[in-house]
């Protein structure tokens, strides 16, 4: 279970000293933790502590390690809730970055999939619920293509860079290609991803998706339910009648009382058939 302290830590921008504050971590599990197709990990930890973050009040964007420590003793009781947490370096930062990376740079790649991932990054389908901002995602969308096709030359035909490698054609639309691409992977634990991958091509499905993405969410059927209530009812076989959970058809034909029936009644047959003979 993910759990932090009462109260969190306190730091101020190394520019204008504006403070913020900051959760303190007791301990973590990775239970919600997303994997998506182009290589992001949606993690707690990543969602918390980014190592890039940008000041709301001077815009200055600097490490998350050079926020200096405020001693929270030194903050009065009745403002300890008012600290708003410090936010992630804009997407700009991440293609800035991009300027200043050679073709020889060992670390082409890592800089080169941080800007892909911060780009998709409103796109994903657990925060489209977030605010997009379409004049950013024109403005660098050329970039984003360009920085891609790079991506497509560095990346190896690892089972990871095949993925990543077959997500961008993907989002493309360009399947059969990435369907390709996909079936280089024979890696056996794998090969749910590899299934779930295959029919997101046949779907013609070009969204971000992470490798728990349910493509069928239709069986749910009321449209105000939120994202939760759509997941918890799709894994407990329910659909949402306007007021309660219903249970669906289970994958199973028979149920156990049926099938308990079934047994007596044979058992029976077989006792009668054995006092005839007999
Ligand atoms: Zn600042």
């Amino acid at each position: 279970m993910t759990r932090f302290c009462e109260t969190p830590s306190f730091h101020a921008c190394p520019n204008c000293k504006k403070q913020y504050s900051q959760p303190r971590l007791i301990s973590l599990n990775n239970f919600y933790d997303l994997y998506y197709f182009d290589g992001y990990e949606d993690t707690k930890t990543k969602s918390l502590f980014f190592p890039v973050v940008q000041c709301q009040a001077c815009d200055s964007i600097f490490k998350r390690s050079e926020l200096s420590d405020i001693n929270a003793e030194s903050i009065d009781s009745n403002t300890l809730n008012t600290f708003e947490s410090i936010k992630p370096a804009n997407v700009e930062y991440y293609f800035e970055q991009l300027n200043n990376v050679n073709n020889t740079d060992s670390n082409e790649l890592e800089v080169r999939l941080e800007a892909m991932w911060q780009f998709n990054q409103p796109f994903r389908k657990e925060h489209m619920n977030q605010e997009i901002q379409p004049t950013q995602h024109v403005t660098l969308k050329e970039q984003a293509i360009q920085n891609e096709n790079r991506l497509l030359e560095l990346l190896p035909n690892s089972d990871s860079g095949l993925t990543i490698k077959a997500d961008i054609l993907r989002r493309r639309s360009l399947f059969n290609d990435a369907k390709e691409l996909m079936r280089q992977i024979t890696t056996s634990e794998l090969r749910h991803n590899k299934a779930l991958f295959n029919y997101l091509c046949t779907r013609k499905i070009v969204d971000v998706v992470h490798t728990s993405f349910d493509p069928d969410p239709d069986r749910v059927i009321c449209k105000k339910m939120t994202e939760d209530q759509k997941q918890f009812a799709r894994n407990q076989k329910k659909i949402w009648d306007n007021k309660r959970y219903l249970t669906i058809a289970t994958s199973s034909r028979y149920s156990f009382y049926e099938l308990l029936t079934m047994l007596c009644v044979f058992i029976s047959a077989a006792y009668f058939i054995y006092f005839l003979i007999s």
